[in-house]
């Protein structure tokens, strides 16, 4: 028989120990080493059985064993102890603290997916991990953040494999009851409900569960609650399954109840409202609309009038240089869902308009309600120039105003303690975290190399014992018998040159490169004085069948009893495997179809270990790749045949492991250490670290985003909403009368018939604005090396003076610097101009000479 619903009955804790329930509910203790040990205390045999989940130890320990410990005066000063660092990590003033009124008072930061402890499984892969590093990151410096999100009753999915090495699914069905969460409730103790309007006047209830990460609260909408009916019930179901519709509900849900959850919060716990809202991708665009749908009902504001109030304090990030990664419903669904919502139709529509009439792009959206926006490395802030450049279609790509936060990792999720506690981490002012600038973790450079291999090792170790574990667990799940399975005892080897690639199984990733010549694979896993191993994990995505096959074809080639012991395909990819194969892989592979790979965080992981990277030129490491901390793979970008550009990059890859890496790694010295692989390892760690943090990310959105979306917002929000009512007038204004705009003579004067070099270049424009005064604009004057079609490249852009006006008849005028030789130009161009502007391309027109 199966259970219909499982529930945790736990032990009722004695006084003494009643400390506990608050530390397990605080998720701090995912990265926080001494609350860990704290309950492995507990009972080690069941924190082992348990896999170091607290939460289950907790449900689990027996009454006695709880007896026993609350007359124990060691174990309960020991908590204390505990509890009162975490109070004091609560508490105290932190970096944000600093920085003074301009900061926002509170942000509000919604996604999809959360991964924050394999514990609570609400994320598919880098986006949601990254989104759970966002919020340590900000509870570690104290930006005051409130994470919006779904709680998924089955989570993504657990993956298994049948015998013939077909991806399984598995979904689980989680308690949030035996899960850290707690249910936000009205003073009266009934459980706050969240609603969102349907269409055919049905509702859409949900529960909010709060999950605390340090400082940092995360609210996860629930729609499995009784006031739903079976339709609606299912909506928070799984992560990214069911079809368009259900996927629009999921979405409404999290942008839409994720606003009204957030206001019941900051209302019960007396919360300053957000200033500011991010949105990590498109799913969560909803929040904007649902926030204009409030200021146009409390302060009866236009819709025109409140997009530019929401705009103003709403910062989106793009994750995908993969225009099929990208969120779009059939336009004629949003018309459905929203028809009775309280927003215009025909204003909210274009909001989502792109190439397809028929269809609502969720990204075009996020970047029409984000005055500020950003892709996730420098390179992919490139390529999202170039795909968004349809938005802007009179400007160049690099005008295109999407910036780049690159992505980064929270340290003490994912270093191995033993590396910390060696001080790899430590600078020379004592504090990885609080150091402002480019730092350098120099506590790396005291370690003798001796005991940097030594740990190496044992890290090596530790994984090889934890693949053998899953290798003999996987064996017996796809039928082999006990007796059959005696062979992964023996299985890698704690010396071996172990080479990791994890990761979801998208095609543009690339599961199977290394496989392409497999004879090759063979002799490099198989040779016999210097051999190298292999750890591959990932999920495929329940739906693309293709990614299943990919995986079938890793698992069959691993099969193989010849090779079983040096290439291992392990199932079940989530954060608690992740960690020791960033701990123990000696290198870590990436090789993506470039640029496809938007930024990539395993890597970065990987290197706060020590890990080297071994990647294509994509994402962060086209940025910190230096020739010291890996190896670049050369890509073969311009090769237009898919299958010769596949043959090159992998041939690379086996050229580049023959001739650099094995060598290296097995060239030891008299004490047997590879002093120039240590030497590699050790600068990876100094210098490659501190750049991957996930503090430094946080701090780069707080100081680059978020200080200056919350100016904005204030000022939109001043008087009323005053300023936004203004704004909006102007922009409506401006834009009826942008096609009038003109820039009508240019004149040049002064460089002579042949320009010298430090020579000045005096220009005069005169320009036509109908309707509009010389204060609504800006004339710049771009200028730089040009090319044989007049194409003008490095462009640097100058203001042009203001000098007198005859009727709608304006003159400007500028002195250009000739600082270079060879081809010049340059042009004269007309540019909205407001204080309340971003960026001058933000509404999209120009008027060039
Ligand atoms: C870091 C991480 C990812 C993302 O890795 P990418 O390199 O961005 O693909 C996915 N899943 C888990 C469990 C991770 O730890």
């Amino acid at each position: 028989m199966r259970a219909l619903r499982r529930f945790t009955v736990r032990a009722s804790l004695p006084e003494e120990l009643l400390p506990l329930s608050h530390l397990v509910t605080n998720l701090r203790w995912s990265w926080h080493a001494e609350t860990r040990d704290l309950f492995e205390a507990l009972d080690p045999e069941l924190w082992r059985t348990c896999n170091g989940d607290p939460v289950k130890v907790l449900g689990e320990v027996s009454a006695e064993r709880l007896a026993t410990l609350a007359r124990d005066r060691r174990f309960v000063r020991r908590l204390q102890d505990v509890v009162d660092d975490l109070e004091e990590y609560l508490s105290a003033p932190h970096w944000y603290q600093s920085l003074g009124e301009g900061a926002p008072a509170t942000v509000a930061y919604f996604s999809a997916e959360f991964g924050i402890t394999e514990v609570l499984p609400q994320y598919s892969g880098g986006l949601g991990i990254l989104a759970g590093d966002h919020l340590k990151a900000a509870s570690d410096l104290g930006v005051p953040l409130i994470g919006v999100g779904l709680l998924y009753r089955a989570g993504y999915f657990e993956q298994g494999l049948s015998a013939d090495g077909w991806q399984l699914e598995h979904y689980p069905s989680l308690d949030p009851h035996g899960l850290p969460l707690k249910l936000l409730r009205q003073p009266d103790g009934t459980a706050v409900v969240i609603n969102v309007p349907l269409p055919e006047g049905r509702t859409l209830f949900a529960h909010v569960w709060r999950a605390q990460v340090g400082r940092v609260s995360l609210l996860l909408l629930d729609s499995d609650i009784e006031e739903n009916t079976p339709a609606e019930r299912g909506v928070t179901d799984r992560l990214y399954g069911g079809d368009e519709d259900h996927r629009l509900r999921q979405e409404m849900l999290l942008g839409i109840g994720g606003v009204r959850a957030l206001r019941a919060y900051c209302q019960l716990t007396g919360t300053p409202a957000p200033e500011v809202y991010h949105a990590n991708e498109g799913h969560a665009g909803f929040l904007g609309i649902e926030r204009i749908r409030e200021l146009t009902e409390s302060h009866g504001l236009s819709f025109p009038e409140a997009l530019q109030a929401v705009r103003a304090g709403t910062v989106f990030t793009t994750h995908t240089p993969v225009p099929a990664g990208i969120d779009r419903f059939p336009r004629a669904l949003i018309e459905r869902y929203f028809a009775g919502f309280g927003v215009p139709l025909d204003q909210l529509i274009p909001l989502g308009a792109e190439a397809d009439p028929a269809k609502f792009n969720m990204a075009h959206m996020g970047l029409r309600l984000g005055q500020r926006a950003n892709g996730v490395s420098r390179l992919h802030g490139h390529v999202s120039r170039g795909m968004f450049n349809y938005l802007w279609p009179d400007f160049d790509e690099s005008d295109v105003p999407i910036s780049s936060i690159t992505n980064g990792v929270h340290a003490p999720t994912w270093t191995a303690r033993e590396l910390v506690e060696m001080g790899t981490q430590v600078t020379s002012q004592g504090d990885p975290v609080d150091v402002e600038g480019p730092v350098h973790f120099d506590g790396v450079d005291r370690i003798p190399s001796g005991e940097l291999w030594s740990t190496r090792r044992m890290l090596r170790g530790r994984l090889v014992e934890e693949v053998r574990r899953r290798l003999r667990d996987t064996a017996l799940s796809r039928g082999a018998a006990e007796s059959e399975v005696g062979w992964t005892d023996g299985a890698f080897d704690p010396d071996v040159l172990t080479i990791g690639f994890a990761r979801r199984v998208p095609s543009y990733k690339r599961l199977t490169l290394m496989l392409r010549d497999p004879e090759r694979l063979r002799a490099l896993l198989l040779d016999p004085e210097r051999p190298v191993q292999l750890v591959i994990a990932g999920k495929s995505h329940p739906a693309d069948d293709g990614g299943k096959q990919l995986i079938q074809q890793m698992v069959k080639f691993a099969d193989d009893p010849e090779i079983r012991h040096r290439i291992a395909f392990l199932p079940g990819y989530d954060i608690g495997m992740a960690r020791y194969l960033y701990w123990g892989c000696d290198v870590w592979l990436n090789n993506p179809l470039r640029p496809l790979e938007a930024c990539g965080t395993s890597g970065m992981k990987a290197a706060l270990n020590g890990g080297l990277n071994l990647s294509i030129r994509d994402g962060w490491w086209d940025e910190w790749f230096d020739g010291q901390n890996g190896w670049a793979i050369p890509t073969a970008d311009g090769i237009a045949d898919p299958e010769r550009r596949d043959d090159l990059e992998a041939r690379a890859i086996y050229e580049l492991l023959s001739s650099q890496v094995i060598p290296r790694f097995y060239e030891t010295d008299r004490d047997g250490v590879p002093s120039r692989w240590v030497e590699m390892v050790r600068h990876t760690l100094r210098e490659t670290g501190p750049r991957v943090l996930a503090t430094r990310m946080v701090r780069d959105y707080v100081q680059q985003l978020y200080v200056p979306a919350a100016g904005s917002s204030r000022a939109m929000a001043g008087s009323g909403y005053g300023a936004a009512r203004t704004e909006a007038g102007w922009r409506a204004r401006l834009l009826d009368r942008w096609s009038t705009v003109r820039v009508a003579h240019v004149e040049a004067t002064g460089a002579g018939d042949t320009p010298e070099i430090g020579s000045t270049l005096a220009l005069r424009a005169e320009v036509e604005l109908p309707g509009l005064t010389p204060s609504d604009v800006q004339v710049q004057a771009a200028y730089g090396r040009v090319d044989d079609a007049d194409g003008l490249h490095e462009v640097t852009t100058l203001p042009m003076a203001h000098e007198h006006t005859e009727g709608s008849r304006h003159w400007f005028s500028a002195t250009l610097p000739l600082e270079r030789t060879g081809a010049f130009g340059y042009t004269v161009r007309v540019l909205p101009h407001s204080e309340h502007l971003a960026d001058p391309a933000e509404l999209g027109v120009v008027a060039s000479a």
